[in-house]
Order: structure tokens, then C-alpha cells, then sequence
């Protein structure tokens, strides 16, 4: 047995959106200019560019930026559930997040789970010469289901794609997700796999609404999940 955990990051593995946590660095609220053109663009990417210009403008260095992401807590189980697949042969995990790749390496790095991870898909990010941090899109999609800078089921896909031509057949794909944007690989998936959907979060609406519909033709078994220990024990009883 080959199992794929293919995990969400944000409000997923850590219990908050990296995103919106590090404008806590910032006493001063974001500008009004700033916030209008998230509505103009349209791009939440783009916005988070625009954020880092606003944070680094404020003297904010790239050192208190990496501590404070550090101090992002974990959601229940989730650092076990990470261990659990570092422990095992039969299982790879991979993260596909609209975050950024600095945000992720550093918070994983310093809980030693980084080099557990298979690979990171989500955008790229560095800090420049003078110290701001700087993010763009992952890649260029004709998906209308998911935001401009990434679709979700293109990148797994691909990497499902990748590995079948290098001789790696994943039998069951585990799809653990909260947010919006990780609606669209659920419809990708086959019968084999599942989907753990955050209770109370937006994924999990958006599944109903499709189900609700009778014609709709959603084939992974869908979970409702509250903390990586039931991921967790899935995966467990998938090993036995
Ligand atoms: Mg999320
Ligand atoms: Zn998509």
C-alpha cells in the first residue's frame, strides 16, 4: 500500500493563515490604499507583495518577520500526523499552499518536520538585497475554480503524472483541506481516495452544496475532521 498525503498549510497544518499573521508585525493598520487594490487586482498574491513593501517600509526585518511566523501555533495533531508519515515507508507528503515558500520552510524547519515533506507547492518568495520580502505567482492556469496564481488539482496532478512515469503508483491519495481553494483537487480525485474537510471551515460547505445536488458525482469518500489525530488514525487503519 503507496498512500499520498497531499496537505493544505494554512488553517490546516498551523491553526491560523500565515498570511494575515504577520501583519501583527505592524502596529500601524494597512493603508487604505493598500487594501483597495486587493479589490482592483484582484489578486490575493499580489495584495500579500504589496503587504511585504508596507512591512519592510516600517522597518520590519526579515529576522522578526521568521520569529514570529515561528510562533505559529500547530493545529491538534497535525505534528504527529507529520511524524507518523516521516516514520513510514508507505507514506509520502506533500504541501500544496497559496501561502509562500519562505513562510512554510521556516515555520517547518523549526519544528525539524521539513525535511519530512516530499515537496512544497505554492508560491515563491524571497527576501531581497535590501531585506524586503518579495512573493509571486506559482504558475499560470486556465482553472476558473481557483485563484489566478494557483490551481490545486493542476499541481497534484502533475506531480501524480511524475511520479506514475518515473514508476511510483500512489494507490490511495489523502487529501486533508480547509479552504476554497482546496475544493477543486477533490473533484479531480478518484474512488480510492479521500477528502478530510475541515469542520466548520469553507471546504466543507462547498462539498455540501455540491452533494446536495444529487446528479453531483463527487467520488473520494469525504471526512469532516477537527485534528490531524483523526487523519492520523486514517491513515493508521489504511496501513494495517
Ligand atoms: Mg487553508
Ligand atoms: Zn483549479
Amino acid at each position: 500500500m503507496k498512500v499520498l498525503l497531499a496537505c493544505d498549510f494554512d488553517h490546516t497544518i498551523i491553526n491560523d493563515n500565515s498570511d494575515t499573521w504577520v501583519l501583527q508585525l505592524s502596529s500601524d493598520k494597512v493603508p487604505a490604499d493598500i487594501r483597495s487594490r486587493y479589490d482592483i487586482h484582484g489578486s490575493w498574491t499580489d495584495y500579500m507583495d504589496e503587504i511585504f513593501k508596507f512591512l519592510h517600509s516600517k522597518g520590519i526585518t526579515p529576522e522578526q518577520i521568521i520569529n514570529h511566523m515561528q510562533k505559529i501555533p500547530f493545529v491538534d495533531g497535525m505534528k504527529e500526523l507529520l511524524l507518523l508519515q516521516a516514520q513510514s515507508q508507505s507514506v509520502d507528503c506533500i504541501i500544496l499552499s497559496d501561502s509562500n515558500k519562505i513562510f512554510i520552510n521556516c515555520i517547518l524547519e523549526a519544528s525539524g518536520l521539513l525535511e519530512s515533506i516530499g515537496a512544497v507547492y505554492t508560491n515563491p518568495a524571497e527576501f531581497q538585497e535590501n531585506g524586503c520580502l518579495s512573493v509571486s505567482h506559482y504558475h499560470k492556469h486556465g482553472c476558473q475554480l481557483c485563484p489566478v496564481n494557483l490551481c490545486k488539482t493542476e499541481v497534484l496532478q502533475n506531480y501524480l503524472k511524475t511520479c506514475r512515469e518515473n514508476g511510483k503508483v500512489y494507490d490511495v491519495v489523502v487529501f486533508v483541506g480547509d479552504g476554497g481553494n482546496d475544493f477543486c483537487p477533490c473533484l479531480n480525485l478518484s474512488e480510492r481516495d479521500a477528502v478530510f474537510a475541515r469542520k466548520g471551515y469553507r471546504l466543507v460547505r462547498k462539498i455540501e452544496k455540491l452533494t446536495s445536488n444529487k446528479k453531483s458525482n463527487l467520488k473520494p469518500e469525504v471526512k469532516i475532521w477537527e485534528s490531524g489525530f483523526e487523519i492520523k488514525s486514517h491513515l493508521e487503519s489504511l496501513l494495517k
